[in-house]
């Protein structure tokens, strides 16, 4: 997976093209990862203790990892990264833009 838990992503294709937000949650074995804001979808649901009227919860769907771009926080591009691994042997990811690792 090229997305983890809490970076900032670009969408760059589907419905939610150019919209940002933050990981929320990933799930490798789908290669798909939740994103904050991203693909809302409409559930209907029974009345329970959280939401006592029931009826329609608009909620995130996870969406394919390969739509999106991570964002860098040092240059705020999203041109890619490239895998490499500290003294230390521990993955990092570097910016392609700015050099800036994640
Ligand atoms: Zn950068």
């Amino acid at each position: 997976m090229h997305v983890k838990k809490g970076d900032k992503v670009l969408v760059r294709s589907g419905d939610d093209k150019g919209k940002k937000g933050k990981v929320l949650k990933v799930f490798p074995e789908k290669n798909k990862a939740k994103v904050e804001g991203v693909n809302f979808v409409k559930r209907h649901t029974r009345p329970n203790r959280t939401n006592p009227q029931g009826g329609i919860v608009e909620k995130e769907a996870p969406v394919a990892a390969a739509k999106l771009s991570v964002i860098c926080p040092g240059c705020g591009e999203s041109k890619g990264f490239r895998n490499e691994r500290d003294s230390e042997g521990r993955p990092r990811r570097i910016c392609k833009s700015c050099g800036e690792s994640l």
